[in-house]
């Protein structure tokens, strides 16, 4: 029996959704949940995990509850879905009352495939009496990890969930994360009641189309607009670490012709909003942001995300890039870090109000991070080695596999730093001490009388910036620290008299700043439109936006890019053929297979395609607004 509905499975994945083959472990997950077993089911964002559950939920007779944390996205799933001709809504407090009741009446006649809910929404009284009256086809917990203290985002709300094996017996349950550690998962297992029996499908942590690059912060406004140049046009979020900053930036940004918008914490509840939803609804936006804005951005189409301060620590690094390409297609994770951000992140641990042993944990994710930064093999297995995945070979789609970091045997250099650091009286930051080992005539030098040192001047061999790369990677590396009682003086730890011995050898990591620009542009034209498509390109895009404005959805759920690509690349000439494209489902060919077939034999130029873009963008944002 089960074969017959795995049948229905893949032909609804093609006639519904439009694609070909079940990704990683869906095909497991939803054969599970078919044949009524309890799952826990960890995929990284954009893994696909909503199929899991929506399939089985259209498969299996009754409805498909599913809970979710995030009143705000409920509204743009369901849209989702209705977009594909799957009956779902959502009931939560924003609905009026005339709605909720015909959304009730829906839920008794049993019409509905799918019903999204809060945790609070389904543990009353009333919902849960209504629910106990009529079919449930499976009940989906999203964003488990909000169940267990260990997590990162631990809800109240999500510890009453363990009553629905109770409340609803024989209805399997499936519960969802991106984001668990082995103790997590058996934490979110326990307090959900799942009993022994529920099947685990763990999925890598690999996201193999994002490229993470880690740069050598320079001057991070103009290192950002030159990163951000050759990425016109795509959406991005930039994380700052302070309020002040992420206004600075969307402000220079704004300037340099981009649409940047800032969000933190700091900010009215209606400004977050409408700069949530423009980020989702139009094309092209920036988000300049505090580590405040992100959890809960479910847009597919997130083409980079950038740092221009450090986070906080590998896990929240990989949940904030993350973001970026969940439709599966090349996207960027960006950083620029420099010695001030080491800094000052220890010095924010350091004065914490926290107590010492959170402290020790806080002070060693941050060296995990920043050893991370300053890597000298494949970024990508050292991130995911962190997680305890292996990846067998090097990725070939990060900085360092792209254009790999020479290294050189750096001990005469760090025995110079370390012994002008030494005879400076490890009281003065790196800018002093690299003056003195490059011999300038300063006025510092001069009170101090340290042009009468030994070390003055020898390092007079290598620029200011390849000294305080290697002050940074000596400080990485655990032979230097900046000690806050002496106003974040330099200081030798005990390894660094072993270096000064000459009992140890160093490896240091020549910067190339410059040098592997080309190559990543290089690398990134695959993905380009060539230059004789771009007025066809844009003649999609505006289709694309027409049909999101009407239907009241963002330009995406009508199709991703790459569907568009698909069709610029295939040039589909019957419905027939547009069928035949990946995302293109029987329901929206029906919808908007002509009006894409029409836009196709469009002359290119013909539309609005060669008006200045920030002009035509400029439209669509008022009429946004005025919705
Ligand atoms: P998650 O909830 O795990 O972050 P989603 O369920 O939102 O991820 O899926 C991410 C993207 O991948 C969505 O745009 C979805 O349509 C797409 N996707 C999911 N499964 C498949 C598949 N089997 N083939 C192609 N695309 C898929
Ligand atoms: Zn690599």
């Amino acid at each position: 029996m089960i074969e017959g509905t795995m049948e229905q499975a893949r032909d609804l994945l093609r006639e519904v959704y439009g694609y070909t083959d079940f990704r990683d472990t869906q095909e497991q997950v939803i054969g599970a949940a078919l044949e009524g077993r309890d799952t826990l089911v960890v995929m990284p964002t954009g893994g696909g995990k909503s199929l899991c559950y929506q399939l089985p939920s259209i498969i299996r007779p009754g409805t498909g509850l599913v809970v979710s944390p995030l009143i705000a996205l409920m509204q743009d799933q369901v849209s989702a879905l209705r977009q594909l001709g799957v009956r779902a809504e959502f009931l939560n407090s924003t609905l009026e009352y005339g709605e909720q009741r015909r959304i009730i009446d829906e839920v008794r006649a049993g019409t509905l495939d799918l019903l999204y809910l809060a945790p609070e929404r389904l543990l009353q009284e009333n919902t849960l009496s209504l629910l106990a009256s009529v079919d449930l086809s499976l009940i989906a917990i999203d964003e488990a990890h909000c169940v267990s203290q260990w997590g990162h985002d631990f809800r109240q709300d999500y510890l009453g969930l363990n009553v629905l094996d109770d409340q609803f017996p024989g209805v399997p349950r499936m519960a969802l994360t991106a984001t668990a550690d082995a103790t997590t998962r058996d934490d979110i297992l326990a307090k959900l009641a799942f009993g022994p029996a529920a099947e685990r499908f763990v999925s890598g942590f690999d996201r193999p189309n994002i490229r993470y690059t880690v740069r050598a912060k320079t001057d991070a406004n103009a290192q950002l607009r030159a990163f951000l140049d050759e990425r016109r046009g795509q959406s991005g979020i930039v994380y700052a670490m302070t309020r002040k900053k992420t206004e600075s930036i969307a402000e220079m940004l704004n300037a340099r012709g981009f649409k940047a918008v800032a969000y933190h914490a700091g900010l009215p509840g209606d400004v977050r909003a409408a700069c949530q939803s423009r980020f989702l609804r139009e094309d092209g936006v920036i988000v300049v942001a505090t580590i405040a804005f992100g959890m809960g951005i479910d847009k597919p189409d997130v083409r980079f995300v950038a740092h221009v301060d450090l986070p906080k620590s590998i896990e929240a690094y990989y949940q904030e890039t993350g973001r970026a390409g969940r439709d599966g297609e090349h996207a960027d994770a960006w950083m620029v870090y420099g010695l001030q951000d080491v800094v000052r992140m220890r010095q924010m641990v350091d004065m914490s109000e926290a107590d010492e042993q959170h402290k020790r944990i806080e002070r060693g994710k941050l060296d995990a991070l920043l050893g991370w930064c300053e890597v000298t093999t494949c970024r990508r297995r050292a991130l995911l080695r962190y997680f305890g995945d292996d990846l067998p070979e090097d990725c070939g789609n990060c900085d360092v596999c792209l254009s790999p970091p020479e290294t050189q045997d750096g001990t005469t250099a760090a025995q110079k730093l370390l012994s002008a650091i030494y005879r400076t009286g490890q009281r003065f930051g790196a800018a002093h001490v690299i003056d003195v080992l490059r011999g300038k005539d300063t006025e510092k030098v001069r009170q101090w009388r340290h042009e009468r040192l030994s070390t003055f001047g020898i390092g007079a061999d290598l620029s200011a910036t390849e000294w305080r790369s290697f002050v940074r990677q000596l400080m990485v590396q655990g032979y230097i620290f900046a000690d806050d009682a002496r106003f974040g003086g330099l200081r030798l730890t005990a390894d660094a008299r072993e270096v000064l011995r000459g009992q140890r050898t160093v490896l240091l990591r020549k910067d190339a700043a410059a040098k592997s620009r080309g190559r990543s542009t290089k690398q990134q034209e695959t993905f380009e439109i060539s230059a004789e498509d771009e007025g066809l390109w844009e003649t999609l895009r505006k289709c694309r936006r027409d049909l999101a404005e009407e239907a009241g959805v963002p330009p995406y759920v009508v199709f991703h890019d790459s569907t568009l690509r698909e069709m610029l690349h295939r040039r589909p000439t019957s419905l027939a053929e547009m069928l035949s494209i990946h995302g293109v489902g029987q329901a929206k060919l029906e919808r908007y297979g002509e009006a894409f077939l029409d836009a196709l034999q469009a002359k290119p130029g013909s539309a609005d395609a060669g008006e200045q873009p920030a002009q035509a963008e400029m439209g669509e944002e008022f009429s946004w607004q005025g919705r």
